[in-house]
């Protein structure tokens, strides 16, 4: 059987390692997993009924339109209906815009080290992946514009990045949208939206009116804590999101994650606990990399970016053997650093407790 070419050189995505397969492998009884940017208090109480409530409507397709999450979502985030796009969980939205953007002679621009999946969906479709590096672990801009061509079709700006905690502020993300060819699409990628604490954090929503050429990701995986339910979403022009909707499947979010995600959604209270415990899990952080003399990037995410200055390999293993599976940054472009996303207070006291005997 012969596949495409353009799948041969490439690898299914590696996740982080699954709590039960650690715990079978190095025998042991507890096992913290902080690799993955789930959020470590879980999701809204209100979402187990949700689902309970619709659990002997199981035989049926869900609505393919999700209208009533749409309405809800359109409501909170003050956008139009017909200015969304829900995808199974962002990433599909993200193949959806590669599906529907790309082909063999396009070309994509992206920042690296970032999040895979652009890259990844790009090279299916056989576009050309032009990838730009991070200066001083933020995206270099000037130099991401310098690589567009005629050819190119989307832009990837993934604000707060994906892994370094990084993030384009407001001035640079406008005079750089202002720049962009009005026939090239740039998608702001904003999983980690509401754990941003940042004043000069882009406002992107507002400029979807101006900028037909937008689009604004969103996600229910992180902060909302449904990643297992798989359900994110686009906002953009509503003629950009007529064009591309034929690439979406008929029935691509469940019916449980719509409801799961209606219920998440209303429980805002939640979501500003969550946020809140977050500033003070990145500041354990904080505290004990500057006691430890261990450069680190500042970050407006939920995950912390950690120089080692050894091996990320090495303190991967080392962590793993002790019940801990973080990233190790050798996957991630980073190779003396390692990526952990913020637990709750104990599990970041008990990891940062063993990092420190490891680390000294
Ligand atoms: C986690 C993540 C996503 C994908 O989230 P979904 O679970 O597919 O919604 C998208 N972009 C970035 C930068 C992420 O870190």
């Amino acid at each position: 059987m012969k596949v495409k070419k353009q799948l041969e050189g490439l690898s299914p995505y590696k996740p982080g390692k699954p709590i039960e397969e650690v715990k079978e492998e190095f025998g042991l009884k507890n096992v913290i997993k902080l690799a993955s940017n789930e959020n470590p208090f879980g999701c809204s109480p209100s979402v187990k009924g949700a689902i309970e409530g619709v659990l002997d409507k199981l035989a049926i397709y869900p609505d393919g339109y999700a209208a009533i999450i749409r309405r809800d979502v359109a409501n909170h985030i003050e956008v139009k209906e017909t200015e969304l796009i829900f995808g199974n969980g962002s990433d599909e939205v993200i193949q959806i815009l590669c599906r529907a953007l790309l082909e063999e002679g396009t070309n994509t621009v992206c920042a690296v080290p970032s999040f895979p999946q652009y890259k990844h969906n790009a090279v299916i479709e056989g576009a050309e992946v032009r990838e730009v590096l991070l200066q001083d672990g933020i995206h270099d801009l000037e130099a991401m514009l310098e690589q567009i061509d005629e050819n190119t079709k989307i832009v990837w700006v993934c604000n707060p990045n994906n892994p370094s905690g990084t993030y384009v502020n407001e001035t640079e993300f406008k005079r750089f949208l202002a720049k962009v060819p009005k026939d090239v699409l740039v998608v702001s990628d904003e999983a980690y939206y509401e754990y941003v604490v940042a004043d000069d954090y882009p406002h992107t929503l507002p400029l979807l009116d101006e900028y037909e050429n937008l689009m604004v990701l969103r996600t229910f995986s992180k902060a909302y804590g449904l990643a297992s339910l798989r359900i994110g979403y686009g906002v953009a022009n509503e003629r950009l999101i007529a064009k591309i909707d034929p690439a979406r499947e008929p029935f691509n979010t469940t019916m449980l994650a719509q409801v799961a995600a209606t219920a998440a959604l209303s429980d805002q209270d939640f979501i500003e606990n969550c946020k809140s415990k977050n500033r003070d899990g990145l500041e354990q952080f904080y505290q004990f990399c500057d006691e430890m003399n261990l450069p680190y990037y500042p970050s407006q995410g939920n995950f912390i970016l950690i120089d080692c200055l050894r091996p990320g390999n090495d303190v991967f293993n080392h962590l793993l053997k002790c019940g801990f599976i973080v990233r190790s940054g050798e996957a991630l472009g980073f190779p003396t650093f390692i990526r952990i996303t913020i637990g709750s207070f104990e599990q970041n006291e008990a990891i940062i407790n063993e990092l420190t005997n490891y680390l000294s």
